[in-house]
């Protein structure tokens, strides 16, 4: 599905693509010269190597127009795994079946144009910042979905570390005693404030962090102690954030931003009460630096298309 917001206005003048390549569906948009979002198109992501070269490149083709009407400047693509940056070789991208993909070399020899491949949480963080307006500012990006992972932008610069884990936090073991991780750790940040972790725990159906949390709100034992659980593991992990970085914003983004205030008020509350009993936690006001980014931003797929500025057709080769 595509939806042209201004095709009009866009026609014969380069555009940025932006992908966000997720395990089940792939976000594409477009962006004009000043940064608005023109085009936007939705489609299945399908698997496996050739499967997800196919999904950009029909995503690429679809916002460009049947005959090619609006042309590409670059395209920006953001997805789950490890990313070799600035090769744009994807590794480890479970959900994807992607285990090793040169994407960024395959993906300029099919579409001719340069294309700059990123983790799609480390996009987000970008693209979050685009959407705020403030491109200089310092901030943290939680991604809260099926796992738990931040994107770090200090003074407008994304942080990748010389590996490119810089804000894997989900694996920071907060419970030595807690739950088997699939990293092989034990009581992983992930296996309390995941989706995937609580899905698992609390079992039930399509929505399971949702029917949980109605069900702490009908007063259900269970679950009111797996939403203490998790908005205490949340906490835990906005708290890190802040005490290793003090970025005077950490935003909570991800697919369970969807529960809305519901999520924000149960972290709000853990993060109180730990600063009732510190007054050392307390003096930094972690509460008032939690914000959220609205659910459907886009943030990720903004931020791939962030990617690509600066690069020009002459570069791919
Ligand atoms: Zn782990």
């Amino acid at each position: 599905m595509t939806r042209r917001l201004d095709g009009a206005t866009v026609v014969g003048r380069p555009v940025r693509v932006g992908l966000d390549v997720g395990g089940t569906k792939t976000e594409a948009l477009a962006l004009d010269a000043a940064g608005r979002v023109v085009a936007r198109h939705r489609c299945v992501t399908v698997p496996g190597p050739s499967g997800v070269v196919d999904t950009v490149g029909r995503a690429v083709a679809a916002l460009c127009g049947p005959s090619g009407e609006v042309s590409a400047e670059s395209v920006g693509v953001g997805i789950p795994g490890q990313i070799e940056v600035p090769s744009g070789r994807v590794r480890h991208a479970v959900n994807l079946g992607l285990r090793d993909l040169d994407l960024a070399r395959i993906l300029e020899r099919e579409l001719g144009v340069p294309v700059r491949v990123e983790n799609d949480v480390k996009a987000a963080a970008i693209g979050a910042c685009r959407i705020r307006g403030r491109e200089r500012e310092s901030l943290v990006y939680l991604n809260l979905g099926t796992g738990v992972a931040a994107g770090v932008v200090v003074d407008g610069v994304l942080q990748r570390g010389v590996g490119g884990v810089a804000g894997e936090i989900g694996h920071i073991s907060v419970d030595p005693r807690g739950e088997t991780c699939p990293c092989g750790q034990r009581g992983c940040l992930e296996t309390v404030a995941g989706g995937g972790a609580v899905a698992r725990r609390w079992g039930g159906g399509d929505l399971p962090v949702l029917e949980m949390f109605d069900a702490a709100d009908r007063g259900e034992g269970r679950a009111m102690r797996l939403r203490r659980e998790f908005a205490a593991g949340v906490a835990a992990a906005v708290r890190l954030i802040v005490l290793t970085l003090d970025v005077p914003t950490v935003l909570l983004g991800g697919g369970l931003v969807h529960l809305g205030d519901r999520l924000r008020d149960v972290v709000v509350d853990e993060l109180r009460r730990a600063g009732e009993a510190s007054d050392f936690l307390h003096s930094l006001r972690i509460d008032e630096r939690l914000e959220m980014l609205p659910p459907s931003s886009g943030a990720p797929a903004v931020g791939a298309a962030h990617l690509g500025v600066g690069m020009r057709r002459a570069d791919v080769g």
